[in-house]
């Protein structure tokens, strides 16, 4: 079986409402769909978000890598040797979700080859993730009231709060949450590089007092010296995002004592480095969360099927719940959270089944 083409399909689904958080904002799902075809006919695919804001990527770029670099390389090799195409292209810099997507869409090919899920092919933890609701609303109130709303119609009992436009409001918010969600569920914040050192560590009582789990990118981790002194105050564990973006950043961020806890995203490491990363930090000791790069359905599906492969990845709930934000999808079948979690399907590969006839509609490449 060898790769025959690789496709990358630009779509555009407009969201429900624009998503603001501390330096961007975004109000239509611009992605990437990559598909894989083998000479006998097993075709793959996968999502490759354009997040600009933190990795530099458009959709243009990712098409024009995908045709450039990985289409040239890859075709013609077996899908099988993720290892020979890594290392081929291991001389390309930057380009994190159109390498990781490619990877993805690779191992669903290899998963339908065999018949067999990806999520049991990497591991087969468990068939179930408990799932996070993340809060973009602009004001405590609209996150207090969409903590409620979402509690009550999907169970969640993890909730991400997103910080780092003004501090008082941040701290306003966490207190608001906490007293209408009660002691019980648990609550993290991502500040989203917002915060400086000082404010962070001005809000380390409001966020012990309120039961914060986890603190993600508080500070900007291209300045070594604010980090390195809110990781020395701080008794809630460090999550690293942006400063993790590839396994040798998880290295350095780990080594730094920067971060306590690596988020994985699968949109950015792909399943072959997300691997590699899920090893780094087992072997350290460190922990791991499933982050959410503003996933579709079909990036939501490859988190689900890698994350409920392993222990160390599904512990924690995931961030799994961004597509429901759009107002359509390109998928036949959108995934359901019930009780605060989500179930993986078993199907062959990741269990992705591209609606035709939505992906034509939301495509930009044709008229
Ligand atoms: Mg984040």
């Amino acid at each position: 079986m060898k790769i025959a083409s690789i496709e990358a399909i630009p779509f555009n689904i407009p969201l429900e409402r624009p998503t603001a958080f501390a330096h961007a904002s975004i109000s239509s799902a611009e992605h990437v769909l990559i598909r894989v075809t083998t000479d006998d006919g097993v075709v793959g695919h996968a999502e490759a978000p354009a997040r600009p804001f933190t990795y530099g990527e458009s959709q243009e770029s990712i098409v024009k890598a995908i045709d450039s670099w990985f289409s040239p390389a890859m075709v013609g090799t077996d899908p099988f040797d993720r290892e020979v195409a890594r290392n081929d292209l291991s001389w390309l810099r930057h380009n994190h979700t159109a390498r990781g997507g490619v990877d993805m869409a690779v191992w669903d090919v290899i998963g339908k080859s065999l018949g067999r899920s990806c999520h049991k092919l990497l591991g087969g933890y468990t068939d179930s993730m408990e799932v996070v609701h993340i809060l973009f609303a602009a004001t405590p109130e609209g996150m207090v009231e969409e903590a409620r709303d979402m509690r009550e119609r999907f169970g969640f009992n993890t909730f991400k709060i997103k910080t780092g436009k003004n501090v008082k409001e941040d701290a306003r918010a966490m207190r608001m949450l906490r007293a209408e969600l009660g002691e019980g569920p648990e609550m993290y914040v991502d500040a989203n590089k917002g915060w400086t050192a000082d404010e962070t560590i001005r809000l380390l009582p409001v966020m012990e007092e309120v039961g914060i789990t986890m603190l993600e990118e508080p500070t900007p981790a291209f300045r070594p010296l604010a980090r390195r002194r809110v990781a020395k105050k701080s008794s809630i564990p460090i999550m690293g995002d942006e400063s993790v973006t590839r396994l040798g950043e998880v290295g350095r961020e780990i080594l730094d004592n920067h971060s306590q806890i690596i988020s994985i995203k699968v949109a950015r490491t792909g399943f072959t480095e997300s691997d590699r990363i899920v090893g780094l930090c087992e072997g350290l000791g460190i922990g791991l969360a499933l982050g959410s790069q503003m996933d579709g359905t079909v990036g939501t599906l490859s988190s689900l099927a890698f994350a409920a492969a392993y222990k160390s990845t599904s512990d924690r709930a995931g961030e799994l719940d961004y597509f429901m934000q759009l107002t359509d999808d390109i998928v036949a079948e959108t995934p359901v959270i019930e009780n605060g979690r989500m179930h993986v399907s078993g199907k062959p590969g990741i269990g992705i089944e591209i609606d035709e006839d939505k992906l034509n509609h939301y495509r930009i490449d044709k008229d």
